[in-house]
C-alpha cells in the first residue's frame, strides 16, 4: 500500500489476506487498487473491497490490463455480471484499463512490463520508487523505465531455479543492474532463512518483512 502524506492511498493487488492486513495496519480506506496480474495470491481478496465501498460511499477505482480484467471477470463473475442480488451486495469496482502511463488520485504511475514465466505482468513505478513483484525477466524495452530509481522492491523467490520467479542470485544480479540505493526483496518462500539470508546480502539490499514501511519519493500531478 502506497500512502501520500495527507493524500491518496493506493493499494497494489488484493491479496487473500487483505482483510487481516487491513485490520492489522488500520487500513480503512483506499482511493484505488492497481493490479500487477491475476494470479490467485494477488487477487483473491477482491471481495473485501466491499468494506472500502462502504467507507467511500461508491465504487473503488481499479486499474488492470485487459488480460488481468479477463481473469478477474472469470474469477469474480458475480461482481461484474450486473445481475442485481439481495443481501450484503457485491464489490463495486470502477474499471480502468491500463494501456500506458496514467494518473491515479493525483499520483503519476508508469507501468513496467515484466515477464513472469510466459505471462506478461506489470510492475509499477512511482517517482523514484519501483515495485517489481512476480517476475523472472525484465524485457529490454522496460529497462529505460528503471533509470534513476532510488528504491526498488524486487521478486526473489528462493535459491533453487524456478520457472516464473527470480531466484535470489538472479534477483541480486538484476538489483545490481538496476543500481538503486535501496533494494528490498519480496515474495520469498520459506526455503530462505530470514536472518541467515540477510546476513550475506550486499549493502543496501535486504529481504522484506511483514508490515515493513519505506519512505519513498513519488511524482504528484500539480493540483
Ligand atoms: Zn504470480
Ligand atoms: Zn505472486
Amino acid at each position: 500500500m502506497l500512502e501520500v502524506d495527507g493524500g491518496p492511498r493506493v493499494l497494489i493487488d488484493t491479496t487473500p489476506d487483505l482483510r487481516q492486513q487491513a485490520l492489522r495496519h488500520g487500513l480503512s480506506e483506499v482511493d484505488a487498487v492497481l493490479y500487477t496480474h491475476a494470479h490467485a495470491d494477488h487477487i483473491l481478496g477482491l471481495d473485501d473491497l466491499r468494506r472500502f465501498n462502504l467507507e467511500r460511499g461508491g465504487p473503488v477505482p481499479c486499474y488492470a490490463t485487459a488480460e488481468t480484467w479477463e481473469t478477474l471477470h472469470q474469477t469474480f463473475s458475480y461482481a461484474f455480471d450486473g445481475v442485481p442480488r439481495l443481501g450484503g451486495g457485491v464489490p463495486r469496482i470502477a474499471k480502468h484499463l491500463i494501456d500506458g502511463p496514467f494518473v491515479v488520485a493525483g499520483l503519476r504511475v508508469t507501468p513496467v512490463a515484466l515477464l513472469h514465466g510466459r505471462m506478461p505482468v506489470l510492475g509499477f513505478r512511482f517517482g523514484s520508487f519501483v515495485y517489481l513483484t512476480d517476475c523472472n525477466a525484465i524485457p529490454a524495452e522496460s529497462w529505460p523505465l528503471l533509470a534513476g530509481v532510488d528504491t526498488v522492491i524486487l521478486d526473489a523467490l528462493r535459491e533453487q531455479p524456478h520457472t516464473t520467479h527470480f531466484t535470489l542470485p538472479e534477483a541480486l544480479a538484476t538489483a545490481a543492474r538496476i543500481g538503486a540505493r535501496e533494494t528490498v526483496f519480496t515474495h520469498m518462500t520459506h526455503d530462505l532463512g530470514y536472518a541467515s539470508t540477510n546476513a550475506r546480502l550486499p549493502e543496501g539490499m535486504a529481504l522484506a518483512y511483514d508490515g515493513q514501511s519505506l519512505e519513498i519519493q513519488v511524482d504528484l500531478e500539480p493540483a
